[in-house]
């Protein structure tokens, strides 16, 4: 299976933390390809620390489930600390945001990531990488989800 990761965070050395939190994760399976680092204002919060985006593919064997633990495992190893508010400041989120074509909802894991076509801090380093990929709940590609997105965060290219 191919998973789409998003690495980001505001707080500590935001670079080096999203580059250990790639390197951790390559425990799940191979590195496929590899966005450019995204800088972007805080989205549904407001704060001066603003965050630093990457996206990631990796070719696994494990179920999405198990990649998720992995992916929580591997926020709290970086230091990111549950709040209990939705949108905050933190050091490491890792979301899942496809896992092939597949459509999956538990309790646990709603993929593909259900708010990615209302975010450019996705929609901008998705459509570098794949932007012919069809997103498979509203069958429109990443160009185009990001031509129809009405985010006004801009998500600045920085590395
Ligand atoms: P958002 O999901 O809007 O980006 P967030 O990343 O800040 O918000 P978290 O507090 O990190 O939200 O995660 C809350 C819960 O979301 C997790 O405990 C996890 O079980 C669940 N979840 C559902 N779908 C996914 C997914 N595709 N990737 C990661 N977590 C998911
Ligand atoms: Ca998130
Ligand atoms: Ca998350």
């Amino acid at each position: 299976m191919l998973v789409t990761l998003i690495f980001g965070g505001n707080q500590g050395d935001r670079k080096a933390l999203i580059g250990e939190a790639i390197t951790e994760m390559s425990s799940i399976g191979k590195i496929e390809r590899c966005s450019s680092l995204y800088e972007t204002a805080p989205w549904g919060f407001e704060s001066s620390d603003s965050f630093y985006n990457q996206i990631v593919t990796y070719e696994t064997n494990l179920h999405p489930e198990e990649v998720l633990d992995k992916c929580q495992a591997t926020e709290q190893k970086l230091g990111r600390v549950r709040s209990g508010t939705q949108f905050c400041s933190r050091t490491m989120d890792i979301d899942i945001l496809f896992c092939d074509s597949q459509i999956i909802n538990t309790p646990r894991l709603t993929v593909p990531h259900p708010r990615l076509a209302q975010r450019n801090f996705v929609l901008a380093p998705l459509n570098e990488i794949m932007p012919a990929f069809i997103h498979p709940v509203s069958h429109k590609t990443i160009a185009t989800l990001l031509s129809e997105c009405t985010d006004t965060l801009k998500a600045e290219k920085k590395f």
